[in-house]
């Protein structure tokens, strides 16, 4: 048989079987090469080693078999709106009816003498005794060659998802055809060491193995080939675990070796003239993380650091401390945060905390008034401010440090990659610390943001009282606001009522704040409700937060404004309507918004009208625990990574076959691996740098965003 001469990079409509036409469609769906399309796996898999033949077909059990049709026609049918089709099939062993209704382009692909795979429920017709079956699934086989094995039939098969109207079986007979040409071929993008220590299968019998398996991993059951169980597949959730493991060491080995120059300070007795200005002891958390910052600040390369830390946990002093070193070594400092309310706040407590030493701090927003501003960059420019706090308004080309040597990126989920990329150009190689309030599981911690060193804020200053959380049933949201909000208007506490849409959206049972505003001020004439919604200018958000904080305003109805930030330690009771709406993350932080003050919260999720079962059961987590930590797992297994990594990761591949809940153990080793892959040994030197190429080129090649990633803190 001739063989075309195909290699892995070879543009699909090279491939003999596919044609321009069907290339240019598989280019739409992503696919150019024949290494894309070999990474195009099935979905699931059918056990069709042992098929019946017709007159073994049972009335009444569903099961797939191969035939031959013999003849195929349209009727049309007296109150029937659309045509019935019916063919007649046969295989040697007996005679089967086929009715589709209105699916007339079978008449074109299934003509008589075509082979086809049938799979249905055949029934005994109560109108005239012949077995039958009601629209069967089709999946037409080309006539193989004789002696040719058929990609379809008598084998475990793969399944596609049909995209851009190429089917499953073109997909299952196109990769086996390329597999056949490939036969034997040895390509192999991981290094060789990794395979000294673990068992996972070559690439080539790997990727044949995911397509076309010989057995089951658990007899009968062809869902275990989806699990890492499964060698090949275990070798390619290894692979993608691997590669996000190497671009993450190497991009920290990149920060790691870019050095600059620096006058350091001694941070010991640094330290203590730092805490001795505190109004509170620092917990041991939060000495820890300043430690971690203090001995990143004091080397030669940039610190590049993930603060995490709780709503409350009390990131802003440990933020401030960073400040306070990179003031005594004679740097400027800048801390972004993402809304005017949130810098304000931000302003607020780190000018209590740093002017005492004589750090001069401002406030850069859009707010800020024209001519303030351009005095206030003119300063900056001139190295007369230490320390700028301010919005996205930080990163405008007209603001120009004297010499930026500390940024401090606050919910840096918020920002887009060139948003923080300009803000930490305007320095030369500053000390980058980004924060975040959400809680990011272990394993994501170790992965997407494996670029990162992690200080972790794992205690509460002491002081925080609880927050209880009550998921309120449906038998009882009817009298919900009598009896469990209105005392709270007497015993002179204030209440965040949260709302998912800032307006009517015209969907039913979806509340929003708006309307809800105007339902709650009729409610309670007396009480002084307020509404603060992400649509209004910032000079009213900024007045009736200012109003909320000072107590002026009983109850404030609004969207996830409040979600960041918002320090009211008068706020003890919080309601959030339509909560089935929110991620259980989200939920968490926004419950820390109560309880700062003196007294315990109470926050109550009510789920919309509309809420299934499931998607309330999911809010439970948040009535048993407290731990962040323990939230976000949950919210990480139920709903996948994309809603942690943000932008900031954006251009790294979103996993294929990996699971960051299911596969932590070979998440750890392909850390392992990856480390040891990047810090080789003189041994292992001289076989390296070929490697090194194969991976890198692999990895570009399959994910293009790559590059541009590793060029970003
Ligand atoms: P977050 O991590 O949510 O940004 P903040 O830094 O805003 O937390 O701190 C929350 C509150 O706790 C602030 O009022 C802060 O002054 C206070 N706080 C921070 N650390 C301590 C501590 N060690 N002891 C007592 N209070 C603290
Ligand atoms: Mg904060």
């Amino acid at each position: 048989m001739e063989k075309p001469d195909l290699s892995l990079v070879s543009p699909l409509y090279a491939v003999p079987d596919i044609g321009k036409k069907r290339a240019e469609k598989l280019e739409q769906a992503g696919y150019r090469t024949v290494l894309d399309l070999l990474y195009c796996f099935p979905f699931r898999y059918e056990d069709r080693r042992a098929t019946p033949s017709i007159r073994q077909l049972v009335p009444g059990t569903a099961a797939g078999f191969v035939a031959r049709v013999r003849d195929i026609r349209k009727k049309n049918i007296r109150n029937l709106r659309v045509p019935v089709i019916e063919a007649d099939l046969e295989d040697g062993s007996g005679e089967i009816r086929a009715v589709w209704f209105g699916q007339e382009y079978l008449l074109k692909t299934l003509p008589p003498k075509s082979m086809a795979f049938f799979f249905g429920k055949p029934e005994i017709s109560s109108y005239d005794g012949l077995l039958s079956l009601r629209s069967p699934v089709v999946e037409k086989m080309d006539e193989e060659k004789k002696g040719q094995k058929s990609f379809h039939v008598n084998r475990i098969v793969p399944v596609y998802h049909e995209s851009n109207g190429l089917t499953s079986s073109f997909f299952r007979k196109t990769i086996g055809l390329i597999l056949t040409s490939l036969w034997g071929n040895t390509f192999e993008p991981l290094p060789h060491s990794v395979f000294a220590s673990n068992e996972i299968p070559g690439w080539f019998p790997a990727i044949v193995g995911i397509h076309f398996p010989q057995t089951l991993p658990v007899q009968g059951d062809p869902d275990s080939l989806l699990l890492p169980e499964y060698p090949p597949r275990k070798r390619f959730v290894f692979e993608e675990l691997f590669f996000l493991e190497f671009l993450m060491g190497y991009k920290k080995r990149e920060i790691r070796m870019s050095a600059r120059e620096r006058v350091r300070v001694e941070s010991g007795d640094e330290r203590a003239m730092f805490t001795g200005g505190l109004p509170f002891k620092m917990t041991a958390a939060q000495e820890r993380a300043c430690d971690e910052i203090a001995s990143d600040m004091g080397r030669p390369s940039p610190m590049n650091r993930l603060l995490l830390g709780d709503v409350g946990s009390g990131k802003t002093v440990v933020a401030a401390w960073g400040a306070y070193l990179s003031f005594r070594s004679g740097m400027q400092s800048a801390l972004m945060a993402p809304t005017e309310i949130l810098a304000q706040q931000h302003y607020v407590s780190l000018k209590a905390l740093l002017e005492p030493h004589g750090i001069r701090t401002s406030l850069l927003t859009q707010s800020v008034r024209k001519s303030e501003k351009r005095a206030l960059m003119e300063a900056v420019h001139r190295g007369d401010v230490d320390l700028v706090v301010g919005t996205h308004a930080l990163i405008q080309d007209a603001l120009v440090f004297s010499c930026l040597g500390y940024i401090v990126v606050d919910e840096q989920h918020k920002f887009g990659v060139e948003q923080r990329k300009n803000l930490i150009q305007k320095g030369e190689n500053p000390d980058v610390l980004v924060m975040t309030a959400t809680p990011i599981p272990r394993s994501l911690a170790l992965s997407y943001f494996g670029d990162l060193d992690l200080s972790v804020l794992d205690e509460r200053p002491p002081g925080r009282l609880p927050v209880r959380t009550e998921i309120v049933p449906k038998s009882r949201s009817e009298h919900f606001w009598d009896d469990n909000i209105a005392p709270v208007f007497g015993r002179g506490e204030q209440i965040f009522v949260v709302y998912p849409l800032i307006e009517e959206s015209g969907e039913e049972n979806l509340k929003d704040a708006t309307t809800m505003y105007g339902v709650l001020s009729r409610k309670w004439p007396s009480a002084r409700i307020g509404l603060l919604t992400g649509k209004m200018a910032w000079e009213e958000k900024a007045s009736v937060m200012e109003d909320f904080r000072s107590g002026k305003i009983h109850l404030l109805v609004s969207t996830t404004v409040v979600e960041v930030g918002v320090d009211v330690p008068g706020a003890t009771v919080m309601v959030v309507e339509n909560a089935e709406r929110f991620g259980l993350a989200q939920l968490h932080q926004l419950r820390g918004r109560i309880g700062r003050g003196s007294l315990p919260g109470t926050c109550y999720l009510i789920p919309g009208p509309d809420a299934s079962r499931e998607s309330t059961g999911r809010l439970e987590i948040l009535e048993r625990t407290e731990d962040g930590f323990l939230v976000a797992e949950e919210d990480l297994r139920l709903r996948g990574p994309g809603e942690f990594i943000g932008t900031r990761q954006s251009g790294l591949p979103m996993f294929q076959v990996a699971n960051l809940v299911r596969d932590v153990g070979i998440l750890l080793l392909a850390r392992e691996q990856a480390s040891i892959f990047l810090e080789p040994t003189s041994e292992s030197l001289l076989a390296h740098s070929w490697e090194w190429t194969t991976l890198m080129n692999f990895i570009q090649n399959r994910y293009p965003g790559v590059q541009e990633w590793l060029m970003i803190r």
